[in-house]
């Protein structure tokens, strides 16, 4: 990899080379820098295969026209918020709520959601409910760091709570079959917080912890504080609240988009477009239709619903990949009669429902009898662990973390959230953790963000990840910068 800092110069390269070789290696290399230029960037090569790809990416390279179906999550997928001012409204939120309706030490609650606390947040962290602990896992799912409320826990103090493997058995579990913690009982004992929707979830928890603790005037060791903070989520959050006004959490966005959602650049609109020209193009969000639809007109634009097939909301992963949950009929933002899985259609719109259903669609309307999909998302356990634990398509994880540990010149406006100093790196890293482990084992190419696709045509070819080599780095793929309308 490398990085280019010049100034005042823009260059375009586009190449071939080693092209005696089975494979070609081709790359595209563009550095536009000034000295008020935001923008700089890293070289990353795509490998084009001189022959064809077996289908459906399952060698070591991926190409988009292998496959049938392309499929995309919404939100922190196609949709990237503004996470700072996203993060710090959820908080406020959340915050407020536990003060007025739970009773909460204000004190501490409601102190401003500053650089500590933007730290001390990270993607992925656990919460042990009981110890009042957060946990930050390894690869192999033992400890690697932890805080005790807010306050940083020595390994020594980790090693007293957790025994000197410094392995918790529901983490262990956790790491194991991270479902086995998605319902069920071991969901009243931890919490792992997937995206930036619950990840503020950790400050509260932490401030808490520390609040009792304070009040006690020692660690009080038990604690049971975790159904509130999920009754602050579900009254933020509740799907019912967009349409109501409810929650403070919807209305901010309703107001001021601009302040929290980027808008899709005209690339990658485009890109979707060109996919739809050749292939099935589907969307799958959890958001209910009301949110996603007025998340999606803003960064998508108002045609948006052009660019997919098929539009499934409050999806409901991981259940949807699980389960056979039944498709609903939707009348503008009612839910309606359930769908039997011959008459779903493409250019609509429907609610909850499950991947063989929709799976079934994609056989009917491609005529053949295993098309292929692909699926872009975000979330690491509900869109890429579960579909492809399961072997229903293959995944492209989008971690717009990579951006944050990126050692370019391009520095991330949300770089304070997206890398902690306290917890180290998201991903990849010295110390490399749980979720390095999912992404590897699990997902074929791992992107910033769509940016790194839509820029190239679809026949071309992306080095994977080698699930048998944990420590490469192929098939990590980040962009140079980002681009918006
Ligand atoms: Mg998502």
């Amino acid at each position: 990899m490398l990085h280019c800092l010049i100034n005042k110069i823009s260059i375009v390269v586009r190449t071939n080379v080693f092209s005696k070789l089975p494979h070609i290696i081709s790359g595209s290399v563009g550095v536009q820098l000034g000295r008020d230029a935001r923008r700089t960037f890293s070289l990353s090569f795509s490998v084009r295969c001189s022959r064809p790809a077996v289908g459906g990416g399952h060698g070591s390279m991926f190409r988009l026209s292998d496959y049938d179906c392309v499929g995309f999550d919404l939100d922190h997928t196609l949709l990237r918020y503004r996470i700072s001012e996203l993060v710090s409204l959820e908080y406020e939120v959340m915050a407020k709520f536990l003060v007025a309706e739970r009773g909460y030490d204000a004190d501490h609650l409601l102190r401003p959601f500053g650089a500590d606390a933007v730290d001390f947040l990270q993607k992925g962290l656990v919460l042990d409910f009981e110890r009042g602990n957060v946990l930050q896992l390894a690869r192999g799912g033992a400890i690697s760091k932890a805080s005790h409320g807010t306050l940083p826990m020595t390994d020594g103090e980790v090693c007293a709570c957790y025994g000197e493997e410094k392995c918790w058995e529901v983490a262990s579990l956790f790491h194991r079959d991270p479902l086995s913690t998605w319902n069920g009982p071991l969901t009243q004992r931890m919490r792992a917080l997937l995206d930036y929707f619950d990840a503020p979830a950790s400050v509260a928890f932490g401030r808490i912890v520390d609040s009792l603790d304070a009040r006690a005037g020692c660690v009080v060791g038990r604690y049971n504080v975790w159904p509130d903070i999920l009754d602050s989520l579900g009254y933020m959050f509740g799907r019912e609240q967009f349409a109501v006004n409810g929650g403070d959490y919807f209305p901010a966005l309703k107001r001021n988009p601009e302040k929290y959602i980027h808008k899709c650049s005209a690339k990658v609109v485009n890109w979707l477009r060109e996919i739809k020209r050749s292939k099935v193009v589907f969307m799958v969000t959890g958001s209910n239709v009301d949110f996603a639809s007025f998340t999606a007109q803003y960064c998508l634009g108002e045609n948006w619903r052009d660019l997919f097939d098929i539009v499934v909301c409050y999806a409901r992963k991981p259940g949807f990949f699980t389960g056979n949950r039944p498709f609903l009929r939707l009348e503008g933002i009612q839910e309606k009669d359930e769908l039997a899985s011959d008459k779903l259609q493409f250019g609509n719109m429907y609610s909850q429902g499950n991947w063989q259903d929709l799976y079934s669609l994609f056989v009917a309307k491609t005529g053949k009898e295993q098309p292929k999909c692909v699926y872009f998302g975000d979330n690491l356990i509900q869109d890429v662990y579960t579909p492809k634990k399961l072997e229903l398509c293959d995944i492209v994880a989008v971690v717009e973390e990579l951006l944050a540990n990126h050692s370019s010149e391009f520095r991330h406006p949300d770089t304070a959230v997206l890398a902690s100093h306290l917890w180290g790196p998201y991903l990849r890293g010295s110390s490399p953790t749980i979720w390095t482990e999912i992404v590897h084992q699990y997902a074929k190419l791992c992107i910033s963000d769509l940016g790194v696709l839509a820029q190239q045509p679809l026949d071309i070819a992306f080095s994977c990840i080698d699930t048998l080599n944990p420590n490469l780095c192929s098939g990590y793929h980040i962009s140079e910068h980002l681009e918006e309308n």
